[in-house]
């Protein structure tokens, strides 16, 4: 029998207030890995302060807890964590995987091509930094090769990130760590066995196991879930005016996340309190029920 024992996360950007988006990737997150004996961890990622709401990191803890959510240990900062980027990124470097990078966002957008998220770096930096340019960025070097990882629940995904993605970020030229490089560190740091977050991030995840790959760091095993579009097809967040999620009707949005997560609730648990939810949910929870599909209309 194997003895790995589970540990999940919820990482939340607190770029704005938890929302019925949010609420998949955190009751999702939760139920797998209390169902399977496991710890459940909450990871602030606050790495990018432009983009920051003064005080949502505390509103969404408060509403964890409002919602019932149980986390083992401390939550963790990725504020207070740019030294272990740092040092990744040096590593990075050592090994001849990442290298300094001068080009305006405006000299890539005019000579690349685009891959699936936006332009793919031309190289222009890849071995060296051309005279007169000054390092602004640090990326990664992408290998021209497949990357495959089965999804829990999509199935087997197959990128190549050289040629779909391209050269990415890992430290920005305003001096901030990429998500990609802190992600990785993060959950190796916590040592996260299973993720399961939104499919906004599907695409992401390559880049992230090329990362550990590079960095001998262990591969967790990955779920991605439909997220919550609107009718432009556009995922909810702050940008789309998500309304945050109210902590009054609390049993009612965790039924109608069960449902939309594609267990079968029954009607009357809206009526329940918080922790009866919790308990039908512990004892019903059936991940392979999740709809197989990038996304769900609001
Ligand atoms: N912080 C990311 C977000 O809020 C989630 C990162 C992850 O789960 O890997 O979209």
């Amino acid at each position: 029998a194997s003895l790995r024992i589970y540990r999940g996360r919820f990482a939340p950007s607190p770029t704005g207030l938890l929302h019925s988006g949010s609420l998949i990737a955190a009751v999702a997150s939760y139920l797998d890995a209390r169902t399977s004996g496991g710890q459940w961890f909450v990871r602030m990622e606050d790495l990018d302060p432009p983009r920051e709401v003064p005080g949502a990191a505390a509103n969404i803890l408060q509403t964890l807890e409002a919602f019932g959510f149980e986390w083992n240990g401390e939550v963790i900062y990725q504020s207070r964590r740019l030294d272990y980027y740092r040092q990744a990124l040096d590593r990075l470097a050592a090994l001849g995987l990442s290298y300094p990078c001068g080009c305006t966002r405006k000299e890539i957008a005019d000579s690349a091509i685009s891959g699936i998220e936006g332009p793919i770096y031309p190289g222009t930096c890849r071995n060296g930094l051309p005279v007169g340019k000054l390092a602004r960025a640090w990326r990664f070097k992408a290998p021209d090769i497949q990357i495959g990882f089965h999804d829990r629940l999509m199935g087997y995904q197959i990128q190549n990130l050289y040629r779909e993605i391209g050269d990415f970020v890992l430290l920005r030229a305003d001096g901030y760590f990429a998500y990609q490089l802190a992600v990785v560190i993060d959950d190796a740091e916590q040592q996260i066995t299973d993720i399961v977050r939104g499919a906004d991030l599907i695409d992401s995840t390559p880049r992230q196991i090329a990362i550990q790959r590079a960095l001998g760091i262990p591969q967790p095993s990955y779920l991605h879930l439909p997220v919550l579009v609107n009718d432009k097809g556009e995922k909810l967040s702050k940008q789309t005016l998500a309304p945050a999620l109210d902590i009054s009707e609390v049993s009612g949005q965790l039924v109608f996340t069960l449902q939309r997560l594609g267990q079968n609730p029954p009607v009357g648990l809206i009526k329940a309190s918080v922790a009866e939810v919790w308990k039908w949910a512990f004892s019903h929870w059936k991940s392979a029920e999740i709809p197989r599909q990038r996304s769900f209309q609001y």
